[in-house]
């Protein structure tokens, strides 16, 4: 049976045909552009929106602040009242509090003693810090030098009403939260969850909470891949584990995708003779098998069963994360419909290790980061960096990232490295 699809269905049919790895970076734009949204909407309370992503641009109803206010605590005058030189005393007519304005005249000469954030009085347009002002029974005297209008919030400042506060498939952060409440605003509509179901697959795989027998391993996958996706505040559909068999996979293969909008799988996608993923896909959707230059987690088939995405990561556990955080998070971002998926973020550090490397592909390693005492960073490799060592990616807290035709890397080194804060 053939493997290989036409380039309308697998967009990297061609380079499959030829035996080609595909660069990372042309893997990854490729799935990005094989994912739209989700459709589906919910209405949320603002207060459980964190995370989601907005669906319209949400303009703003109203100015912020929605008066002019004073941004310190002290006393306002009129700027045109204030001396040229020396000083002069400011007769006081009462005080402003924040959400108690003063709403009496002001004559010439006058002032208001103020509080951050109330109202500026009418006729009044400058705020003199109190610390600047020396009392003189119930004068205020206030000396030369100070500048017209400071110190004054003015109404509109930080939004104006008919703004673009936020816009459509914003990631809604703790800011936006703020912000939007800012704005008086109750309730938003958001993106449905995308609901990813994911399975593992292996005959040597046992639940957890079970003894092992001789050649098992705990399936450790579905649980980082669980963890995974929940991090993203997906819907995860844990579907178990699958045997190294067509006719089990076929049956997995479609109930996941009857159900989810993206299927994500480990394992079997190699050319082993238990690898019955790939044949099944062929059969079943339309799905690409796609070597992708990357260490760990070469092989990967990406594409379409039915309506749902498909996933199928290598079944070594490093591989799995490594092939998530580099190729299939930007697409479920998308998919949950984000706009501007962040670019990752990668850092030069001075590494004080020596790595081993081939040329060939980009790698992954796994390092820790830490600040040097003379404002670098410096990073060291951690521990066996086996594909199926998955302490190194718990103790580690960054990939180090070695461009494809990169060699050996020599102590003292320059490297880059993408930290897991905010990725993992
Ligand atoms: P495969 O890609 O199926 O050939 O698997 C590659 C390696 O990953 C083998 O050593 C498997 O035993 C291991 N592996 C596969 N699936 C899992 C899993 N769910 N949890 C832990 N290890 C796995
Ligand atoms: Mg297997």
């Amino acid at each position: 049976m053939s493997r290989r699809l036409p380039a309308d269905v697998d967009p990297c049919a061609e380079e499959a045909r030829q035996g080609k790895s595909l660069p990372l970076t042309t893997a990854r734009q490729r799935m990005l552009e094989a994912v739209s949204p989700v459709a589906g909407v919910a209405t949320l309370a603002l207060a459980e929106a964190l995370d989601r992503v907005l669906l319209e641009d949400v303009y703003s109803g109203v100015d912020v602040p929605s008066h002019t206010n004073s941004a310190m605590d002290g006393f306002a005058v009129a700027a045109s009242d204030l001396p040229a030189e020396g000083e002069r005393a400011f007769a006081l007519a009462g005080t402003a509090w924040a959400g108690r304005p003063y709403n009496g005249e002001t004559g010439a000469g006058q002032c208001v003693r103020i509080m951050t954030g109330a109202a500026i009085p009418a006729g009044l347009d400058t705020v003199i810090m109190q610390e600047h002002v020396r009392m003189d029974g119930d004068d205020a005297v206030i000396a030369a030098g100070h500048r017209p209008g400071q110190h004054v919030r003015q109404a509109g400042e930080d939004v104006r009403a008919g703004d673009l506060a936020v816009a459509a498939g914003t990631r809604i952060s703790a800011a936006h939260v703020g912000l939007l409440a800012s704005l008086g605003v109750p309730t938003v509509q958001v993106r449905r969850r995308p609901r990813v179901a994911f399975f593992s697959t292996g005959d040597e795989l046992r639940p957890i909470g079970e003894p092992l027998g001789l050649g098992q391993i705990y399936d450790s996958n579905r649980y980082t891949l669980g963890a995974m996706i929940a991090r993203l505040n997906l819907e995860p559909l844990d579907m178990g584990v699958v045997r190294d068999d067509p006719a089990a996979l076929e049956t997995a293969l479609s109930e996941a995708a009857a159900q989810a909008d993206a299927v994500i799988t480990s394992g079997g996608v190699s050319v082993g003779a238990a690898d019955f993923v790939t044949d099944t896909l062929a059969r079943l959707g339309s799905v690409g098998f796609w070597k992708v230059a990357m260490k760990p987690g070469k092989p990967i088939a990406f594409g379409r069963i039915g309506n749902a995405l498909f996933f199928g990561l290598p079944g070594n556990p490093v591989s799995v994360m490594a092939t998530f955080y580099q190729l299939v998070q930007p697409a479920l971002e998308r998919l949950r419909g984000i706009a501007q998926p962040p670019p990752p973020v990668l850092l030069r550090a001075h590494c004080t290790d020596r790595l081993r490397k081939r040329p060939g592909r980009v790698e992954f390693q796994r390092g820790v980061l830490e600040h040097g005492g003379d404002g670098r960073y410096t990073v060291r490799g951690v521990g066996h960096q086996g594909a199926g060592v998955l302490r190194s990616m718990a103790e580690a807290n960054c990939f180090i990232v070695l461009a494809a035709d990169q060699g050996e890397v020599a102590a003292g080194s320059e490297v880059l490295v993408q930290p897991f804060s905010g990725l993992i």
